[in-house]
């Protein structure tokens, strides 16, 4: 196994395992709450970490950084990952892109919440925890760190100040903990209307961080919640419900992206109130409804890459728009878009690891991306020969030499540097008469250096013979419709007579009696602009109008009996992978997944 670069995420984390830091985790008060329960008993000498999609839409490529971080630090590390799917929006959320999120995960290679490859094992829901949230709104309030607030939202705005200009308090800040009590829970029981109020924290309205200006945590909406129901018509807003999550599955580590990082003092001040006991005015004891040292958030910089838009709704718009087929358009940075494309899970992973955690923005190059999946097919990824641009080449002497109709067996490896100790599996074909050549390995007037086909010159057909070209036919239009040639006889690969005839070049072709035909998908970058969406452009603008070019070709019999989703060197062409939606027996269809070299920013 290799060593994992250091990060400064590794270090926190090396340094919470060396000194225990969550071994001692317990509860001041009496839990008794089921919620409490809500990831079981944990090992208390493990960590755990989070990946917590909200489910409305289908993941991308800096999902799947996200992704390998977190269950990767877990797996690293002995610990466990919970997926867990942030649905406390009652209005967005879609089974769709739950059974996708799980789909992704799975694919990428990982288990949830320790389940070890138990995919049956139901990922954690935020929305479970809304009765325990309840509660400890309330017991915000009796503790006197919440209060109902019937501003307008206009009013909240202007009075919540802005940066270097402190806000002034609410005219309701100072309402006892009883009437708030009585009010919310009028709340809770649907007695007021949509966004006539709402529950805020009572934090400080001078504070320089805009965030701790008496954040709202709950607000009124009655809209039907998919696992919920109609059980409630008030919704705890992300940044009290996010922490809170962490905070009964006992997470140890919360890793988000850097955008998160002024909420931070808000998240601990939260779990810090409700870690802690109080005595109520009245002598009753209340608190200690999460377990203590509380989880702590932690950020990293979030993948920005080149040509690509990591934006859920500005993805989301060019599938409704059409601009692309679906979400798993092969162009599309998804998880299923670029798995389409021909990516597989460890050239993911390997990309992941490239680029590292850091704790500053910046620009990934697309070229880092397509190099990883280079080297994984590098090596795994069967050859096999494919013409995308086909032009007919007649042997005019086979019938003399090799007798009429003849057709001789050929073979090449599949693999040209198999694993040791593996033998290469053999690719078979055939050539006879006529065979298809690319258009561009012939030239009736040969540029300087052209080493292919022009009349009085000879090359090998790769795999099979060397043959001379003598000319070509062309149509009433001078289009070149043949290419003519004549076969060196004793000179087939393999054979003792291969190196008789010394040649400059050798090219690629495919029988046209055993040839098949294929629909092949030629893709280029869906953006033409670097940076689709910085600076708030209008990214519909930069859509590359050549992202995809559908070329009809002809195939070697190996790869004509290709399974979906197998992958191959198209040899000089580049990676293809069978599309897995559209490629069928008797009807291949191929995706360019990634060129043989590096062509971006050229
Ligand atoms: P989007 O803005 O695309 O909708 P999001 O952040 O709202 O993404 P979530 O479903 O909330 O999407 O994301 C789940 C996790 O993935 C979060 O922890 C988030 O920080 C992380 N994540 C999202 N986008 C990126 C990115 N580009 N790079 C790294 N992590 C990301
Ligand atoms: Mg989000
Ligand atoms: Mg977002």
């Amino acid at each position: 196994e290799t060593v994992k670069p250091s990060n400064f995420l590794r270090q926190i984390i090396e340094h919470d395992l060396e000194k225990s830091t969550y071994a001692t985790r317990r509860w001041a008060g009496t839990p008794g709450d089921a919620a409490h329960q809500a990831a079981g008993e944990p090992d208390p000498a493990k960590i755990r970490t989070r990946f917590p999609p909200e489910p409305n839409g289908y993941l991308h490529v800096g999902h799947a950084k996200s992704i390998c971080i977190n269950f990767g630090l877990a797996r690293d590390y002995g610990g466990v990952c919970h997926l867990r799917f942030d649905d406390t929006n009652p209005e967005k959320e879609d089974t769709e892109y739950v059974n996708s999120i799980i789909d992704a995960v799975k694919w990428l290679g990982f288990d949830w919440n320790g389940s070890q490859g138990d995919y049956s094992a139901a990922p954690y829901q935020a929305s479970d925890y809304f009765g325990f949230m309840y509660r400890a709104a309330e017991y915000l309030i009796e503790a006197g760190y919440a209060y109902v607030d019937e501003q307008t939202a206009e009013q909240m705005r202007v009075n919540r100040g802005d940066f270097g200009k402190p806000g002034v308090d609410s005219p309701f800040r100072s309402r006892t903990p009883a009437e708030n009590l009585r009010i919310f829970r009028e709340m809770r029981d649907g007695k007021h209307e949509d966004g006539s109020m709402v529950l805020r924290a009572k934090i400080d309205m001078a504070s320089p961080n805009i965030n701790m200006r008496d954040p709202a945590i709950y607000r009124i909406r009655r809209a039907t919640h998919h696992n919920t129901g109609d059980t409630w018509c008030i919704y705890p807003m992300y940044t009290y419900a996010h922490p809170i999550e962490d905070a009964l599955e006992q997470i140890t580590h919360s890793l988000c992206t850097l955008e998160f990082e002024d909420q931070r003092p808000f998240y601990d001040w939260l779990l810090e109130r409700l870690t802690e006991v109080v005595t109520l005015p009245d002598g009753r004891v209340v608190g200690g409804l999460l377990a203590s040292p509380p989880p702590k958030q932690y950020e990293f910089a979030r993948l920005n890459l080149t040509y690509v838009i990591t934006s859920k709704r500005k993805l989301a718009q060019l599938v409704y728009d059409h601009k692309v087929s679906g979400w798993d358009d092969p162009r599309m940075p998804t998880i299923v878009g670029l798995r389409r494309r021909g990516y597989t899970p460890a050239a993911i992973q390997t990309f992941a690891d490239r680029i590292g955690v850091t704790k500053s923005d910046s620009w990934i190059d697309y070229s880092t991306l397509e190099g990883c999946l280079r080297e994984d097919l590098e090596l795994k990824a069967h050859r096999g020969m494919a013409v995308l641009n086909p032009v007919k080449l007649v042997l005019t002497n086979w019938d003399d030499v090799m007798g009429a109709g003849h057709l001789e067996p050929c073979s090449l490896p599949a693999l040209p540097h198999p694993p040791e100790g593996v033998e290469s599996p053999v690719r078979h074909f055939t050539i006879g008469k006529e065979v298809w050549i690319e258009r561009e390995d012939f030239e009736e007037v040969p540029p300087k250096g052209y080493k292919r086909l022009f009349p009085g010159n000879k090359v090998r057909l790769k795999g099979g013979y060397v043959i001379e070209c003598t000319g070509c036919t062309k149509d009433a239009n001078g289009v070149i419709t043949e290419v003519l040639a004549t076969v060196v006889p004793d000179t087939k690969s393999g054979t003792p007579g291969a190196d008789s005839v010394k040649v400059k070049a050798a090219i690629t072709w495919v029988g046209v009696a055993d040839g098949v035909n294929a629909e092949v998908r030629m893709y280029d970058r869906l953006f033409l602009d670097a940076h689709p969406d910085a600076g708030g452009k209008d990214f519909i603008e930069s859509l590359n109008p050549n992202s995809l070019k559908v070329v009809t070709s002809i195939v070697e019999p190996s790869l004509a009996n290709a399974k979906a989703d197998d992958k191959f060197q198209f040899e000089r062409h580049g990676y293809f992978v069978a599309d897995r939606v559209d490629h069928a027996a008797g009807k291949p269809v191929f995706n360019l997944a990634v060129g043989l070299k590096d062509s971006w920013g050229k």
